[in-house]
């Protein structure tokens, strides 16, 4: 392989004219977010691997090389991309020097595929570079996902080549995304986002701005309908409206959360400020009342959309993995773009709830969607198959995303800091070692199952510099020390600033108590009005079948046995253990006449309720997010 040393980056979008930038140099060395790299690399990649081979992804490229090609298999025109974000993933591990032999094996292979099936002009896409294929190039931007399947390209080309110093691919993706711009110049966009923050990528690693330009008009061009399908309206494509006059988040949740990303790289780097007024506008309406409390984004299974607003079901809830990719995608870039707090809160929710639900314990199991409850009687959608699979998948038809965790989890040391001149960020609490330019890190936690954080500072500039904390906006009562001595822990926008002249051997300790919490929710959310749920810390937690004496359905909790919940340790993970009251059994009638009072459940049982993200690896039982409260047992006491 083409193998010039460069120095390895986050890869975490860098950006030129944000209000901070990502810090390149992290390495997470344990913790949860450790755990879950370490299963991406020694389970989750030689399994995608082995999944990808079996679909034919690898053999549709392959069979373009035979002089009589074999038909396509699988049944959507974009399966390349399960290919490029996988190697994009890979480029992480190989450039870490983590990755097993099969794996550079497969990636070897992948890469010199593409080199040879790419088309003269620079078009690659194995779906419709077959002869035989029923449509031509370009002939279906509202479905062919060409320019989706580029930008895919593109991101792992970027990898490869800041990661691994292998500008293969890099060669590959500048010359199909120079045949897009000279093809693209005027009209056209894809029916897919993905290809805008990747133009954006591109254009950070080669210089070129006819990259960025291109992206910005792909931004532009949507919202005047050009986009046609016979099933699908425009908003599922959010081509009904301009984007800067959506009026909110709409249509497929995926394709709303690539956009809304696409467009926040172009404002990193153009600083357009109509753009920043939509985005803001667009993402305060989604936090207000489109977010799951998982921070999973998506209610209808139906065109696989957004929903209205206050519309989240919990059992019906979609919120698909690429969804709460993308909105954490979408989040990272408004914080880069603004330097806010509220972003990083987010990015920190979808994280650890409605992205890692994503993916089994032994990581080689996958939801595509994500509900937040599990009826004891639950119809499922493959229990018509024998043996079906009765919770997460090995694979699906549309797998977009197990590949999409392959390169999410890959990257996630990317997440961890942020800097500017004079200052540097620590946006989400994991064991890891931090290095800008000016400063030196080691950070020590057990977050996300304690708040206690440790961070011994190793080179430090001579001058005063501020190292900036994030107060998590679930936090409260923090404290700060260094060295041992008190200080000022106010946060300022979500950020605790200490400024002083470091030296190295300084110590920080932070504690962000972590205190059990109830929440409830808005009031026009019907689905789960009345009900509470339990957190701790950035965790979402729920209660399974197994856990609970009584029906999950009849447990009653209230505030009060929430918050005087005991903390317990299973298997690693922190545990809640809730005095709750068992709720009468309900009456019969479907739509029963109100008693005048409601009383409160007399039997008391106890109940263990666990991270959200951990449900669904026992076996096939009812679960619940939101439980009861005792007020609303619906059935007059006797
Ligand atoms: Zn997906």
């Amino acid at each position: 392989m083409t193998s010039k040393q460069v120095k390895p980056t986050a890869g975490a979008v860098r950006t030129t004219a944000g209000a901070v930038r990502p810090v390149s140099g992290v390495r997470i060395t344990g913790g949860l977010l450790h755990d879950w790299r370490r299963r991406n690399s020694t389970a989750t990649i030689p399994h995608t691997i082995e999944q990808l081979r079996a679909a034919g992804n690898v053999a549709n490229l392959s069979r373009l090389l035979e002089p009589d090609p074999a038909p396509y298999r699988g049944r959507y025109p974009f399966l390349d991309t399960d290919l490029y974000k996988t190697l994009e993933g890979l480029a992480y591990d190989l450039g870490d020097g983590r990755a097993a032999e099969p794996v550079r094996e497969f990636y070897e292979e992948v890469v010199g595929l593409l080199e040879r099936v790419q088309a003269p002009d620079g078009y690659l896409n194995s779906f419709f570079q077959d002869p035989a294929a029923a449509r031509k190039p370009w002939e279906d931007l509202a479905w062919g996902h060409e320019l989706y399947n580029l930008g895919h390209l593109i991101q792992a080309a970027v990898a490869a080549h800041r990661r691994m110093g292998d500008d293969r691919l890099l060669r590959v993706a500048v010359r199909f995304a120079d045949l897009v711009v000279s093809r693209f110049g005027e009209a056209g966009v894809c029916g897919h986002p993905e290809v805008e923050m990747a133009l954006v990528e591109l254009f950070r690693e080669t210089g070129e701005r006819g990259y960025l330009t291109q992206a910005a008009r792909f931004v532009d061009r949507r919202g005047t309908g050009a986009l046609e399908h016979r099933i699908f309206p425009g908003d599922y494509f959010q081509d009904h409206v301009p984007f800067r006059e959506l009026p909110s988040v709409t249509g497929h949740a995926v394709r709303m959360g690539y956009l809304a990303a696409g467009a926040a790289d172009v404002l990193l780097e153009t600083g357009d400020p109509s753009l920043a007024g939509a985005l803001e506008r667009l993402w305060d309406d989604m936090v207000a009342a489109k977010l799951y409390i998982t921070g999973g984004l998506g209610s209808r299974h139906s065109d696989e959309a957004i929903g209205d607003r206050y519309e989240l079901p919990s059992e019906r809830a979609y919120s698909e993995t690429c969804a709460a990719i993308a909105v954490m995608q979408w989040a990272w870039r408004m914080f880069l773009a603004t330097g806010g707090a509220k972003y990083v809160d987010v990015f920190e929710r979808v994280l650890h709830n409605a992205y890692a639900v994503g993916l089994s314990a032994d990581g080689t199991a996958f939801f595509y969607d994500n509900p937040l409850q599990r009826r004891p009687d639950h119809e499922q959608r493959s229990g018509a198959e024998p043996g079906g699979e009765p919770l997460r998948r090995a694979w699906f038809g549309c797998p977009c995303c197990p590949p999409n965790i392959v390169r999410w989890t890959a990257q996630l040391a990317g997440y961890v800091a942020a800097e500017r001149d004079g200052a540097v960020l620590v946006a989400a609490y994991t064991a890891a070692r931090v290095e800008t330019s000016e400063l030196d890190l080691a950070m020590e936690t057990g977050y996300p199952w304690d708040g206690d954080v440790r961070l011994t500072v190793g080179r430090a500039p001579r001058e005063a510099y501020e190292l900036v904390l994030r107060h998590p906006g679930w936090a409260r009562d923090v404290t700060v020390t260094v060295n041992g001595e008190p200080q000022d822990a106010t946060a300022r926008d979500g950020w605790i600033t200490l400024r002083r002249a470091w030296a190295a051997g300084d110590e920080v300790r932070l504690r962000l108590p972590m205190p059990v919490r109830a929440h409830g929710s808005h009031p026009y959310l019907d689905a789960t009005r009345g009900a509470v749920a339990l957190a701790r810390g950035p965790l979402v937690y729920c209660v399974e079948q197994q856990d609970s004496p009584v029906p999950v359905d009849d447990l009653a909790v209230g505030v009060a046995d929430i918050v005087n919940a005991n903390i317990e340790r299973r298997d690693g993970a922190v545990v809640l253990r809730v005095a709750a009251g068992a709720a009468p059994p309900p009456s019969a009638e479907l739509y029963p006449e109100l008693p005048l009072e409601e009383t409160s459940p007399r039997v008391k049982v106890t109940a263990t309720f666990i991270p959200y993200f951990l449900w669904g690896n026992r076996g096939p039982q009812a679960m619940r997010i939101w439980v009861r409260t005792p007020a609303t047992n619906g059935k007059k006491a006797t």
